[in-house]
């Protein structure tokens, strides 16, 4: 080992990497496991981790370390693996000789089992890419992707877009819920890619990154290269492009760049959390570019494909997990398809950590919080007569157009609330508030916020409400 040091810059990566790692697998997740982890030093190429026991370096490597790897090589190309060893808390000082007396036991390679990633954001540097586009997720596979009615469209239009010889359509639009598999299916698309024909150039990012991006390049007065890195890209990928909304100077670049790259021919994916049309703040010849592709949406999951996912995810993590379990599962936790996954692993590593087989009953004590909290999905039907009985107006002012303040103030609170408690959208929401604009629910969300502000017996009553609501 050649002078293992950390120094700032290794620390500030691992910091970020494990931010990363934690918007990504939720707290619990990573209180059990990330932080857990300890930066022992980086050298030659390697970034080591120490974790303090046995059962976590297996668990870590199994789940976690990948993706580990491939956020980490997002910032420091010169990563090309993580070492996890174990070290007993008590022992990790000093760092220096401690780490010369740990053995690296599970090598899990970002380059050898990461490959896809890596070789993207090298060959993006070839062409003077650094690191624009995003790590890919290993795991984000068209075979570990599981198909059943409510994606089989998506799915079937995101496969024809990564097997296509030349542009089957354009762009591809995908939308749908949060956690139902759109950035799965996009990750999918470019390792197919990439795999298949590695001199073809994919860029995937987010729609922040490329805000992000452009926003330093204005800044820098360098937006001819921020446009010239996109000049060479056969297939761009951008990933909830609902944030680029609203924001003038990007949405603009953005929908130049469209152009010039359709106008080439190349391949653009884009994923969204409402169709073109619902968009909100997104311009109408954008909106309209966007509807020219192909348009796929992936519905709620159904109770079969909850399932299908869960026996596929315990096949995969290799371990037995009772049917009824399963079906208790799918059953129970509807939301979407990353709390469901969310909710085995706590099973699965519970089971583990305790040596106790998995049951039914196990698993309804360790997901006693997660279970309540689906057990009451609010609807916005519930919302409106909660709210009218509070502030005592009747039940059909929540849709009439009377605007006196009396019945205003409580419809406002009811839009509030609607947008805090369910995951409607603002059209949605404005629809069932007597077909009012979206416009009119942002504007009732703004009041109640700032009304909250200054007003504490206001403040007092929506809380009231809202932890009635939540029951
Ligand atoms: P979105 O981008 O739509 O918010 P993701 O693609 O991040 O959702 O999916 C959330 C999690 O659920 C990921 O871990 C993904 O692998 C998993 N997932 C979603 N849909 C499926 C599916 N049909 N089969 C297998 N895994 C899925
Ligand atoms: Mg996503």
């Amino acid at each position: 080992m050649t002078n293992e040091t950390i120094g700032d810059l290794h620390e500030d990566n691992w910091r970020q990497v494990c931010e990363s790692l934690r918007s990504e697998i939720g707290e619990a997740a990573y209180q059990s496991w990330v932080k857990p982890m300890t930066i022992r030093g980086v050298a030659d190429g390697a970034a080591r981790i120490s974790v303090p026991t046995r059962f976590m370096r297996d668990w870590v490597v199994a789940h976690y370390v990948e993706r580990l790897g491939s956020l980490w090589t997002a910032l420091d190309k010169a990563i090309e693996c993580v070492d996890i060893s174990i070290q007993p808390e008590r022992a990790l000082k000093p760092i220096e000789s401690a780490a010369k007396s740990t053995a690296p036991v599970a090598a899990a390679a970002t380059g050898a089992a990461h490959g896809v990633a890596r070789i993207d954001t090298r060959r993006a540097s070839d062409i003077g890419q650094v690191g624009i586009s995003g790590p890919l997720d290993s795991r984000f596979t068209f075979d570990n992707f599981v198909v059943g009615k409510p994606n089989e469209f998506a799915y079937a239009a995101a496969r024809r877009v990564a097997e296509a010889p030349s542009v089957p359509f354009n762009p591809l639009f995908l939308y749908g819920g949060v956690g139902l598999g759109k950035t799965h299916l996009m990750h999918a698309i470019a390792q197919h890619i990439c795999r298949q024909d590695p001199k073809r150039t994919v860029i995937y990012l987010s729609a922040e990154k490329f805000m992000y991006r452009f926003i330093r390049a204005l800044k820098e007065q360098n937006t001819v290269d921020f446009k010239d890195m996109f000049r060479n890209v056969d297939v761009l990928m951008i990933d909830d492009v609902q944030f680029i909304g609203g924001k003038g100077a990007t949405q603009e670049e953005f929908f130049h760049t469209f152009n010039a790259l359709v106008d080439q021919g190349r391949q653009i994916v884009i994923s969204a959390d409402k169709s073109p049309s619902d968009l909100e703040g997104m311009e109408e010849r954008l909106q309209s570019r966007l509807n020219c592709g192909l348009v796929a949406d992936i519905h709620a999951t159904t109770y079969e494909l909850r399932l299908g996912i869960l026996q596929s995810k315990a096949e995969q993590l290799k371990v037995d997990v009772p049917q009824k379990m399963m079906e208790f599962l799918a059953h129970k936790i509807t939301a979407n398809v990353r709390e469901l996954e969310g909710a085995l692993n706590r099973v699965v590593a519970h089971s583990q950590l305790v040596g106790r087989e998995i049951t039914l009953e196990t698993a309804q004590e360790v997901l006693h919080d997660l279970l309540r909290a689906n057990d009451r999905r609010v609807t916005i039907e519930e919302i409106q007569k909660q709210v009218a009985s509070h502030f005592n107006i009747r039940g059909s002012d929540m849709h009439s157009a009377r605007r006196a303040r009396s019945v205003a103030r409580p419809r406002q609170v009811a839009m509030y609330l609607a947008k805090q408690l369910t995951s409607r959208s603002l059209p949605e929401i404005g629809r069932k508030f007597g077909g009012r604009d979206h416009t009119t629910v942002m504007h009732a969300v703004k009041k109640v916020e700032e009304l909250r502000e200054c007003d504490s017996s206001f403040a007092e009553d929506v809380e009231l409400l809202r932890r009635m609501l939540e029951g």
